[in-house]
């Protein structure tokens, strides 16, 4: 890419954005240098040094690297069909952190890195499933699965890439017996982040009466571990006089987090748009992006944040809760930001204005008259996505 004619180089000085950078409280116009793969300054008017390839980035927005902090790319899985190349409708979205929500469990865990973690240019993060096959199948449903010791032994050898534990679709709907205890997966996966020092990240169905939401989150979880699907069709979360159920804001006070998971079936506009509406915003927006819902009606994460928006969630706390929130979430609180030094991930997003629509789990609409899109993605100071050639020359220039 540098040998060619008009090519964008690694030293970007990124002019006359709009910076919306949370962790550090930059909300306004600002230049972005990025130096060597790092985030070198952020400051007002900052004249160009020799060598750098300046980008005139003004009418967009300038934010940290998007991070989805639960998505499905175990894209090599031998058994399940569920995940995507972690390359799919990710750099096109502003993401570049991808965290894979425990698709692969404790015996499958070195494959997945060999295969696809190590081997991808987005920054590929994971959940360690309790379940040691891993999702996609009747044996999520089998204790014998469920074993903490090893979860954590394995979350604890690959401690750079692992970011907690994962428990998943244990049970859901059926009636409980002696060999499928109400609780069985949600106390494993919290003896393993024990274990491992790890928080926990839950998918969860309340339906019986043996195993109330309520008890999870108030009761099972520990402060930092986190409920993903918060907005699903079966939980709790609007009561009979149509207030947010007070256990979730007594759960927050606790320290539980609460994650948006937004996936086939587990956003519905009816739990979410009340619940915004009264101050109960989700602390991390994600995707929960895979094979069943990249076409719809997830699509990615601009479009996920496009629908916070148009619930009337602001465009700094959208941003906030898909950068510097999920950076901490997962312990990596170098990620998120655009602090000097931090590894160059930027995203450059565009807040189109007009008549669109954003469609939920549940088959709903909802009209808006502002979108999100991703015009730029910076990797590690690498320009990988750039589909309107910002920057570039026009053909005419370079032609003989
Ligand atoms: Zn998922």
């Amino acid at each position: 890419m540098s040998s060619s004619p008009g090519a964008i180089r690694p030293n970007l000085l990124l002019k006359g954005g709009y910076v919306i950078d949370p962790a550090n409280g930059i909300d306004r116009r600002a230049d972005v240098r990025l130096s060597e793969g790092r985030v070198e300054a952020v400051t007002h008017d900052m004249p160009s040094a020799s060598g750098e390839s300046v980008l005139d980035v003004s009418g967009y927005y300038v934010v940290p690297g998007i991070i989805d902090m639960h998505a499905h790319v175990f894209s090599t899985h031998r058994r399940s069909r569920l995940s995507l190349d972690p390359h799919v409708n990710t750099f096109s979205s502003g993401v570049t952190t991808v965290v894979d929500a425990g698709t692969a469990g404790w015996q499958d865990f070195a494959d997945f890195r060999a295969e696809v973690i190590d081997r991808t240019r987005i920054r590929v993060l994971a959940y360690v499933n309790i379940i040691g096959s891993g999702m996609g199948g009747e044996w999520e449903h089998d204790v014998r699965e469920m074993r903490p010791a090893l979860a954590a032994a394995m979350a604890d050898e690959h401690r750079d890439v692992v970011v907690g534990i994962k428990t998943a679709h244990y049970w859901a709907n059926r009636p409980f017996d002696a060999e499928h205890p109400p609780w069985a997966a949600v106390d494993a996966a919290v003896e393993a982040g024990e274990r491992c020092g790890l928080p926990v990240m839950v998918d969860f169905y309340p339906w019986l009466p043996e195993r109330p939401y309520p008890d999870l989150i108030l009761e099972k979880l520990r402060p930092g571990d986190i409920h993903t699907h918060v907005f699903a069709q079966q939980f709790p979360v609007i009561d009979e006089q149509g207030k947010v159920s007070d256990h979730l804001f007594r759960a927050r006070e606790r320290g539980v987090i609460f994650d948006l998971g937004h996936g086939a079936a587990s956003f519905w506009f009816r739990n979410a748009v009340p619940a915004i509406r009264q101050g109960f915003v989700p602390d991390s927006i994600s995707t929960d992006l895979h094979t069943g819902n990249l076409n719809g009606p997830v699509i990615d994460m601009a479009t996920t944040m496009s629908k916070m928006l148009a619930m009337g969630v602001p465009l700094t706390e959208v941003i906030a809760r898909s950068t510097v929130a999920p950076a901490r979430e997962i312990g990596r609180q170098g990620l998120g930001t655009l602090t000097p030094g931090a590894e160059a991930d930027v995203a450059i997003l565009a807040l189109d204005e007009g008549e669109f629509g954003f469609v939920d789990c549940g088959q709903t609409r909802i009209a808006s008259n502002q979108q999100l899109r991703c015009v730029i993605t910076v990797r590690s100071g690498e320009i990988v996505y750039n589909p309107h050639g910002l920057g570039l020359l026009s053909w005419q220039q370079v032609a003989g």
